[in-house]
């Protein structure tokens, strides 16, 4: 008999040799239905797989990643097999699972696909499906997977194989198709129940374009057509919502050619977005007690040296210009700026936690190929902080830090949410993760006891910490269910040694204070790319650039217009008038273009009485207010900046 722990911390016996899809069932069939993989010790692997030896064990469904990666990887091989079927005689590189869905690169050997060949395709792929065909591993020697590609003649696989040593391969074959792969998969085919084959795209083999171009087919899979209908919906609306397009309609931001790839140029509109954000940031670190602090652009490399940022994170950082013999690098982080400003003065006890913020412009360098609208830039400003505390407030300031993030959610109407905490692998200690057990440990368990009181919905996944400490990224869905990473929190008790920052602790002795990382609005460049998508542009009153068009009726009522405007504008109210001799009807249209929340209409009985007839963005008339009343009402929705 094998022990097997359970997520929830359970033990049960089973017979050796059980597998994760027999323990499934066990515990119910409809369990069974729901399961796509499993995680034994940490590693996804396929429900097929014996398990031997006591082992934690983890069940994925649909909702967790590991569920999705193995079931788009699966359906990579079945749009191989449905090529191949199709096709025969091509040859396949390498067909990954990827964010939302799978790809397959196929070199077609002079054939071409066009979009119109995709939809045969995918009846080819749903026919396959429902052969049930189960996905069947097979440990192989290097010899004989050598055999097999040759006699297929695919050159690319046996690429693949010159990497691999004999001992660790394996073939997975359903129905007649066989790859060279190391898994995992979905039991068989017939759990692939909705298919859409969404683009093809030329792909240089390797990613390097002295190599021969092959086709890369993409697609994504779901168990359901009803999964699969919402998310071709969703993908609709994502392309009416594209912070590309909106942002250039709206006046958000551009880009120029001759400022450089990556470097958003912020218009006036985008810019009041950003100074909202900096004050709401403000006004929250201000009352949470964090001190804001002012670092320069660039610094020399000697600090980087110290950091470590130089040699590990040069790939990421622009190159160096070099001034009196010295170079100089643009900042790619602010910390390192930070802990120079915590060992500027003489640190007690008594002055921590020390909460440093600055809303920090950071420059990287991203590959131009991975470069995309305000979502992957090369300059960024950073909503930073960074706290130095000793290790007993540590849960608080943590604690505090999750409240904040909490409180921003609530603000945006963010609802979903997910904290992954990346722990550490303690096999790698002093490679990949510094040489602190008890420190890993600690604080780990430190951050998992916060996530668990303060209710946050999360996941922990093993071996993907940073370098330093353990690291929380945070996962949020925008208003159509889209996923985006917002920022990451991260513990850090490895850069407060390397930059020697001490503190004189209670007992007068120095001691190293834990640094926690933390950017709850992620970067202006990302939050702002998310916000449009979010709000599709229609931002609440609080965050909109214009937030009142006053719309005379004709000409004669201008000057009463031109009036109330200045009452808004000393109210701290973004106003305009639109003073053209159009029809109102014409007036409204245009503003409802614009996204503008307030309009205010104004004809005889306005100006008689001293009133406006008021139109809500998106919701028509709102009925009629006196002038100071409706300014007080508006006041008080940016000051408790209300949702829409
Ligand atoms: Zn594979
Ligand atoms: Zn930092």
């Amino acid at each position: 008999m094998i022990n097997i722990k359970f997520p929830d911390g359970a033990v049960r016996s089973y017979e050796n040799g059980i597998t994760p899809f027999q323990i499934a069932k066990g515990i119910s069939e409809g369990l069974a239905k729901k399961v796509y993989a499993s995680s034994i010790d940490g590693q996804v692997k396929d429900l097929t797989t014996p398990i031997n030896k006591d082992a934690s064990l983890k069940l994925h469904t649909w909702d967790d990643a590991e569920a999705k990666s193995t079931f788009w990887h699966s359906s990579a091989h079945l749009l191989a097999e449905a090529v191949e079927a199709t096709l025969p005689g091509v040859k396949f590189w390498v067909g990954p699972a990827i964010d939302r869905g799978f790809y397959y690169d196929i070199d077609l050997g002079g054939k071409t696909i066009s979009e119109e060949d995709l939809a045969q395709l995918e009846k080819k792929m749903d026919e396959l499906a429902k052969n049930n065909s189960p996905f069947v591993r097979k440990e192989i020697s290097k010899n004989d997977a050598i055999a097999y590609f040759s006699d297929k003649g695919d050159e690319y696989k046996l690429d693949l194989l010159s990497g691999l040593q004999d001992g660790e391969i394996s073939f997975y074959t359903q129905g007649g198709f066989t790859d060279l792969c190391r898994g995992p998969h979905i039991p068989h085919t017939g759990l692939i129940k909705a298919v859409k084959l969404t683009s093809i795209a030329g792909a240089y083999w390797k990613g390097d374009e002295k190599n021969k171009q092959l086709t890369r087919i993409y697609g994504i899979s779901f168990p359901n057509q009803k999964e699969l209908d919402e998310h071709l919906q969703m993908l609709e609306e994502a392309k009416k919502r594209d912070h590309r397009k909106l942002g250039k309609e709206l006046g958000i931001f551009t880009m120029d050619d001759d400022v450089g790839p990556g470097l958003p140029l912020w218009m006036p509109n985008g810019t009041i977005i950003i100074e909202e954000l900096e004050k709401l940031a403000k006004e929250t670190e201000n009352a949470a007690g964090y001190k804001r602090v002012v670092t320069p652009h660039i610094a020399k490399e000697s600090m980087y040296l110290t950091s470590g940022h130089l040699p590990y994170y040069q790939d990421s950082m622009y190159p160096p210009m070099e001034l009196e013999g010295v170079k100089y690098y643009l900042k790619a982080m602010n910390c390192p700026h930070h802990h120079k400003i915590f060992s500027a003065e003489n640190r007690s006890y008594r002055d921590l936690p020390l909460r440093l913020a600055e809303y920090g412009t950071c420059y990287r360098y991203e590959q131009s190929g991975e470069l995309f609208g305000l979502m992957r830039v090369r300059c960024l400003h950073m909503n930073d902080a960074h706290i130095y505390c000793a290790k007993e407030d540590f849960a608080k300031e943590f604690r505090a830090v999750n409240d904040m993030y909490i409180k921003y959610f609530n603000i945006f109407g963010i609802d979903k949410y997910v904290m992954r905490l990346s722990l550490h692998d303690p096999a790698k200690l002093g490679q990949k993760y510094i040489n602190e057990p008890e420190l890993w440990i600690q604080t780990e368990e430190m951050v998992r006891q916060v996530l668990i009181e303060s209710n946050i919905p999360y996941v922990e996944v093993q071996d993907e910490g940073a370098f330093y400490g353990p690291k929380i990224d945070v996962q949020i869905w925008s208003a159509i269910g889209r996923e985006f990473t917002l920022a990451t929190n991260q513990v850090d008790f490895a850069q407060g040694r390397r930059f020697g920052l001490e503190f004189t602790n209670n007992e007068n002795q120095a001691e190293t204070p834990l640094i926690i990382h933390r950017a709850p609005l992620g970067t202006h460049e990302r939050f702002i790319g998310f916000l449009l998508e979010h709000y599709a542009g229609k931002f609440p009153l609080w965050l909109a650039p214009l937030q009142v068009k006053i719309l005379p009726i004709s000409d004669k009522f201008n000057p009463f217009a031109e009036n109330l405007k200045e009452q808004l504008l000393s109210a701290g109210i973004r106003c305009e008038l639109d003073d053209r001799s159009e029809k109102i009807g014409k007036k409204i249209r245009d503003t409802e273009l614009q996204k503008v929340p307030y309009m205010f209409v104004i004809g005889e009985k306005e100006v008689n009485e001293n009133v406006v007839s008021v139109r809500r963005q998106g919701k028509g008339d709102a009925g009629q207010f006196p002038v100071s009343e409706i300014i007080t009402n508006l006041t008080s929705e940016i000051k408790n900046r209300q949702a829409s």
